[in-house]
């Protein structure tokens, strides 16, 4: 009845980039569940440009020294995220 998920390979398309993208902060912040880190990570090996991104996020990060969305360089996202087609402004992440 239970699947035995520690065995079963991680499924690298289970998020897609417009999730990774919105997700890039909690990560770096440890928000996320150790599930969703995991898969969040699957993601990152397989797809050249969110690992590229992901990079360019956590530099920037760095440099700030602190994590705020509003300190983040929203052009750079706008950017990477109009890369992807189908990406839709509605479904930016919200201000907390
Ligand atoms: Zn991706």
């Amino acid at each position: 009845m239970t699947p035995a998920l520690d065995t079963e390979p991680i499924d690298p398309t289970a998020i897609t980039c417009r999730e990774l993208v919105v997700l890039v902060t909690d990560y770096l912040e440890g928000a996320l569940s150790e599930s969703d880190r995991r898969l969040f990570e699957a993601h990152l090996d397989h797809c050249d440009g969110c690992h590229l991104h992901f990079e360019q996020m956590r530099k920037t990060i760095a440099t700030l020294g602190r994590l705020r969305d509003d300190d983040l360089p929203a052009d750079a996202r706008d950017r990477f995220l109009a890369a992807f087609r189908g990406w839709s402004r509605e479904s930016r992440a919200p201000s907390r």
